[in-house]
Formats: structure tokens, C-alpha cells, sequence
């Protein structure tokens, strides 16, 4: 089926794609009419949270809808026939131990700036896991870690954040101040700055770590924020 795509901004284009208004939608029971949103060749436009660009053509304003067979809205463009899906980003950490001490470094950036976090951040494209925890400790510490174990995956629904923390033995006990700390120290369970903690997600596996360290059991531990 051929039929015009019509947007907000008024833009008109020449459609094929054998896909007309969709009337399955949840969002479009009867709320968002054509008269108000508009038509787009995969369906019909929602009020979008804004993208000022296609990331890969440069085409304005992409569309914002629900594509067919999918079940929420997505940005889409029509110049390149793309839809860009955009997921939860994953933190890749590791909490290194040393003795009966464990190593955290004082952030020098926001958000957090001045508080005390266990080395972590995104993950990279083509990256494991693991090699991102790995890479993390030697950005953040000076440090090389041997990784021991997975102890916590932490979500963050509302931030699109999923938190992998490992437990590591810090290699010859060696540390010393990455690019994005202020300071590095080992501190004993007594000595932990529980008030100056940057993230829930660190709070929650320092919990864990101590807990696991008087039990023996080295296992999986999974929450959501603002669990502790
Ligand atoms: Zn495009």
C-alpha cells in the first residue's frame, strides 16, 4: 500500500512500505489522532521526546512511533528506512581486595565528585564484562586485578543502568591514583566511609562482600535500586 506520510512539522513524503496507520497500538486507542500526530510510513506519530538528527544519515526530526509488531515507541527515520533502538547501558566494576581490605577510589567527576565509589563504568563496544571491570580498576586505581568472582548485578530501571560488579585480588597489592580519582585507599570493613559512598550500587555490593566474607559462599547477588 502507497500512501502519503504526513509528520508535526508538516514534512510530506512518499511512502511505501505495505504498512498502513496502525489501530493495534496501546498508545493509540482512540487518544492520538491523524488530525494531531500525523502519519508516518511505519505508523502513527506520537509526540516525540526529541532527536534533532538521524544519527546515521543526518535526516531532521526522525519520527517517533510505534513500529509494527513491536509494543512502544521508538525513533524512526524515513530517509534511511531506519529505526534506532536505544537499550539500557551496562556498568562493568570490580571491588578489589587486598588482605582484609578492600580498594576504593574518591571520584574526580560528576556525579559524585569527592564521594567514594568501587572502580566501575561503561561498558565499551567489544568489550566483555569482565574486561571491562578489569579496565575500569586500571582507569580508576593504577591497579590490576585478578578477578575472582561475580557478586552482584544491580538494576537501575529508571536510569536504563544495569551494574556487573566483580570481587578481584589486587595483584601484589599494588595501587595508585587513576585519571578519574582524587585518591585510592584501601580501607578495613570498620573503616568504610558509609556516608560518603557515591552509588546505592556500591553500597549494595560492599553489603554483599562483607556478608559473603563471613560465610564463605561466593554467589550472585541481584536487586534493583534503591535496594542496599
Ligand atoms: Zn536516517
Amino acid at each position: 500500500m502507497v500512501f502519503l506520510a504526513r509528520s508535526p512539522g508538516g514534512r510530506a513524503r512518499s511512502c511505501d512500505s505495505g504498512v498502513g496507520p496502525p489501530g493495534h497500538s496501546f498508545w493509540n486507542t482512540g487518544s492520538a489522532s491523524p488530525s494531531i500526530f500525523g502519519y508516518s510510513c511505519l505508523g502513527i506519530l506520537l509526540p516525540s521526546p526529541g532527536m534533532n538528527y538521524c544519527p546515521n544519515c543526518g535526516t531532521p526530526e526522525p519520527d517517533w512511533l510505534i513500529p509494527p509488531g513491536d509494543n512502544r515507541p521508538r525513533f524512526y527515520c524515513q530517509s534511511c528506512d531506519t529505526i534506532h533502538y536505544t537499550n539500557p547501558n551496562v556498568v562493568a566494576g570490580c571491588l578489589p581486595v587486598w588482605e582484609d581490605k578492600v580498594l576504593l577510589c574518591r571520584r574526580a567527576i560528576e556525579p559524585g565528585y569527592g564521594l567514594w565509589n568501587i572502580p566501575c563504568g561503561y561498558l565499551e563496544n567489544g568489550e566483555s564484562v569482565a574486561e571491562g571491570a578489569r579496565r575500569e580498576v586500571w582507569e580508576e586505581a593504577a591497579a590490576k586485578v585478578d578477578l575472582d568472582y561475580l557478586i552482584t548485578l544491580y538494576n537501575l530501571e529508571k536510569f536504563n543502568q544495569l551494574y556487573l560488579q566483580f570481587i578481584g585480588t589486587l595483584v601484589n597489592g599494588d595501587f595508585g591514583v587513576g585519571e578519574e580519582s582524587l585518591e585510592c585507599r584501601l580501607f578495613t570493613e570498620a573503616e568504610i566511609p558509609w556516608k560518603e559512598i557515591a552509588f546505592t550500587s556500591s553500597v549494595f555490593t560492599l553489603n554483599r562482600f562483607f556478608e559473603s566474607r563471613k560465610t564463605g559462599k561466593k554467589v550472585l547477588h541481584r536487586a534493583s535500586y534503591p535496594v542496599v
